[in-house]
């Protein structure tokens, strides 16, 4: 297509072209690329040192790529110092200049680019009206809560309307009741204004409460991309499925494209993967979406077409207030849990002999996947 026809707003505001960083010889940020549409809540999810951080400070501009390139706009941004960069920036750490109010703190932006009082004014008046911080212009950061503190901080950074805002896990030093608060209200403030924000956390509810789109990071890669619901329901591979909620995973053995052996038995599989007889391969299914059934409930309920059947036995069950699950262990020692709303209640006791059931549609297949991939981050 061509560039002339192309809509300007179609076209990515960022763009990361085989971005690398490297500290002697540890690589922090390996090879990454991506595209940032206009106007996305795009969230960097991963575990520590997974290269969120580094990342996010190349395209702030406080460390250089080793490698790749960055593009705003269609701009090249190595070159561009941060304060050029059009870019706002909050880190977990708000700060905040101690000896100013937060008007002061807000309006210092605009103060060190030599915005006229009248216009500094209006604009800091703005940005304490949109966070709310009208009743505490005058006080001094100490004279503040947390969470106040770090909508001081976000004032500051979105005063002189920068086209992007990033931030560093700002809500790390917030309780929970509060980060869940401040999250609604970015989700809006981001609704209201339009603009960009990328966004780092390793929490993955946190991850799921604000994004339009999740970018998974492991070892300095994106290993995962798309909305949290994408991601959940259908993860690319092992390491996201695992890493993104829970997961049973049980080891089996292709028998054709659509069959595996596993425990013995025959299951069945949703196609789409070519396979070839003997592989080895890897199912996944969510807690939530595999039922527990007694030997009776099994005799009273016959298997749905399209459903799959493993024998198991309870090993432990646990309440945990809305839901309750069931920890169970199948004939050749795969353990799995399942997982149910608790009003709907989980009729086996530990020791109990049950049927592990789930729909062949709702079983990821991986062919591909290491050891470490398996285990919860
Ligand atoms: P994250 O934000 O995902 O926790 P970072 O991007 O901060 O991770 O770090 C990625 C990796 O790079 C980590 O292993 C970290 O130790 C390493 N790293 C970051 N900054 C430096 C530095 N200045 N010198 C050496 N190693 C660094
Ligand atoms: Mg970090």
């Amino acid at each position: 297509m061509s560039a002339v026809l192309q809509e300007p707003n179609q076209a990515p505001l960022v763009c990361l072209r085989q971005l690398n960083k490297h500290y002697g010889d540890f690589t922090a940020v390996d090879n990454l690329s991506l595209d940032i549409p206009r106007g996305e809540f795009l969230t960097f999810l991963g575990s520590s040192g997974s290269g969120k951080s580094t990342t996010l400070s190349m395209l702030a501009g406080f460390e250089a790529p080793s490698a790749g390139e960055i593009l705003l706009s269609g701009r090249s941004l190595v070159n561009v110092p941060p304060h050029q960069r059009d870019i706002g920036m909050v880190f977990q750490r708000y700060s905040l200049f101690p000896h100013l109010s937060v008007r002061d703190n807000i309006g210092f932006p605009l103060a060190i680019r030599k915005v006229a009082d009248a216009e500094r004014k209006r604009r800091v008046d703005a940005m304490l009206k949109l966070v709310q911080l009208e009743p505490f212009a005058d006080r001094r950061p100490a004279q503040l809560s947390g969470g106040q503190q770090q909508r001081v901080a976000i004032a500051r950074a979105l005063v002189y309307e920068p086209s992007m805002l990033l931030m560093d896990e700002p809500l790390g030093a917030l309780d929970k009741k509060l980060r869940e608060e401040l999250q609604d209200e970015l989700r809006h403030l981001h609704r209201r204004l339009g603009l960009n924000i990328i966004y780092v956390t390793h929490d993955q509810e946190e991850a799921m409460r604000l994004s339009q789109r999740i970018a998974i990071f492991s070892h300095g890669r994106i290993v995962g991309l798309g909305s949290g619901y994408e991601l959940y329901q259908n993860p690319p591979n092992a390491f996201v499925a695992s890493f993104l909620g829970n997961s049973n995973f049980l080891p089996a053995t292709a028998l054709s494209d659509v069959s595996v052996r596993f425990d013995g038995q025959v299951l069945g599989i949703r196609p789409g993967k070519s396979l070839g007889a003997g592989q080895a391969l890897m199912l996944m299914v969510r807690p939530e979406k595999a039922l527990a059934l007694s030997a009776q409930q099994a005799a009273d309920t016959p298997l749905p077409a399209g459903w799959n059947e493993a024998p198991a036995k309870v090993t432990e069950l646990l309440f945990l207030g809305e839901s309750q699950t069931c920890s169970v262990m199948t004939a050749s020692g795969t353990a799995m849990t399942v997982k149910a709303l608790s009003v709907n209640g989980l009729d086996v006791a530990p020791g109990a002999d049950v049927r592990v059931r789930w729909a062949i549609a709702d079983a990821c297949v991986f062919t591909e996947w290491q050891e470490e991939d398996l285990k919860k981050a």
